[in-house]
């Protein structure tokens, strides 16, 4: 069925982190559910790109997932699955303040309409609206970089979105490529049933544990930078660097599986190979290289300068107040993501409630 266009104030995409975070805030700023902003969502059930996380992934291994404004996560123990607890975490959520989230509604696409308000394209009808928060995360967008013979290789690839559990490698050896926790997570859980391979680009930097909150604001920092020059941003989570106190990492530290390799220059039909003459015969090659930004459906408007990213000015769009991007760049986790939803919505509050009143 294709029910006519919607009329809203915000149209949310998204109900990970960011879109909830967002709803809440917008609630706040006196927007009413339904009729003043809806949440639309592409995934079946609630619990943005937790629900896909792979199952041996646990709070415990997380960074640590913040708490949603106004109820606090109560996890309990550390050996539950993030993708379990933290979808039951976000349906709760949504029921508890009645956060009008519409799903599965997957958004193909944003436009401009005549008079200069969005149009919302969706696979289930259109919804008009005055303002747009973005806050489809990075998890729909797996990167996996270009190398040369990359076709022609006969063993597995993978990104990290496709893995499920170490125990379907066992008995191959597994090429993982990536510098970030993911694939230092990941190879301590294949090592423990089979042989492997580590290759980054960049020598890992290893980070003496507890987190330290400086090294955190320091990374956001540049992540902030880039994005106010319109550049694409790096992931935050990513250049806070790699946790040598956490469990599995100083396990597989003391087991040896984390001795790097320099990234390999091409991939022949069993394997990868150096200029150098060195090579290693693989039957996988896992890709934990990292997403970039899901905003595809915004091509229409046209936001991408000409370094490749979005310009921004704290939470939107530079020079266009109306579009906010949250969990993009430097709120790109989950602490970054309720901060930056409170921000948009104040912002909103004040552009399309308070007229006179300059948006800051
Ligand atoms: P998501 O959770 O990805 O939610 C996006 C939502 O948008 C989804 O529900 C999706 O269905 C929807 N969507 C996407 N496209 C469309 C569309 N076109 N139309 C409609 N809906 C759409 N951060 C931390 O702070 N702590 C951690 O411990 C941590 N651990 C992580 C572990 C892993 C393995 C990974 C990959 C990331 C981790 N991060 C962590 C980063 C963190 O996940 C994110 O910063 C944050 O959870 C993202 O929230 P989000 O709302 O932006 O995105």
């Amino acid at each position: 069925s294709s029910p006519g266009s919607r009329e809203v104030d915000v149209v949310v995409i998204g109900a990970g982190q960011a879109g909830l975070s967002t709803a809440w805030a917008l609630v706040h700023q006196g927007f009413a559910p339904g009729t003043g902003f809806v949440v639309l969502d592409a995934d079946e059930a609630p619990g943005g790109a937790w629900q896909h996380r792979w199952p041996s992934l646990t709070l415990g291994t997380t960074h640590r997932v913040h708490d949603l404004p106004g109820l606090p996560f109560a996890p309990g123990a550390g050996e539950l699955r993030a993708a379990d607890a933290v979808p039951a975490y976000f349906a709760d959520y949504e029921r508890r303040f009645d956060l009008p989230v519409h799903r599965p509604v997957r958004v193909r696409a944003v436009r401009r309409t005549d008079d200069d308000r969005f149009r919302v394209e969706s696979d289930s009808g259109e919804w008009t609206a005055r303002a747009i928060v973005n806050a489809t995360g990075t998890w729909t967008r797996p990167f996996v970089p270009r190398y040369p013979g990359q076709e022609l290789f006969r063993g597995r690839q993978l990104h990290t979105v496709d893995y499920r559990s170490a125990d379907e490698f066992a008995g191959r050896h597994v090429v993982v490529v990536g510098g970030g926790a993911s694939a230092t997570q990941l190879l301590g859980e294949i090592s423990t049933v089979t042989s492997t391979t580590w290759v980054t680009r960049r020598p890992p930097v290893w980070r003496e544990g507890p987190f330290d909150e400086d090294a955190g604001r320091r990374a956001v920092a540049l992540v902030e930078e880039a994005v106010r020059e319109g550049r694409r941003p790096g992931s935050v989570v990513g250049v806070t660097g790699l946790l040598v106190s956490t469990p599995y990492v100083r396990d597989a530290l003391e087991r040896g599986v984390l001795e790097r390799l320099p990234m390999f220059d091409l991939i022949t039909e069993d394997g990868v190979a150096w200029h150098d003459g060195r090579f290693v015969a693989a039957d996988v090659i896992l890709w934990a290289t990292g997403f970039r930004a899901a905003v595809r459906h915004l091509a229409p408007l046209r936001l991408r300068g000409k370094h490749g990213g979005i310009r921004m000015e704290g939470t939107h769009v530079a020079g266009e107040p109306r579009i906010h991007l949250v969990g993009y760049g430097p709120s790109a986790s989950t602490i970054g993501a309720n901060r930056a939803g409170q921000a948009a919505a104040r912002q909103l509050r004040r552009l399309l409630k308070d007229p006179g009143e300059l948006p800051r």
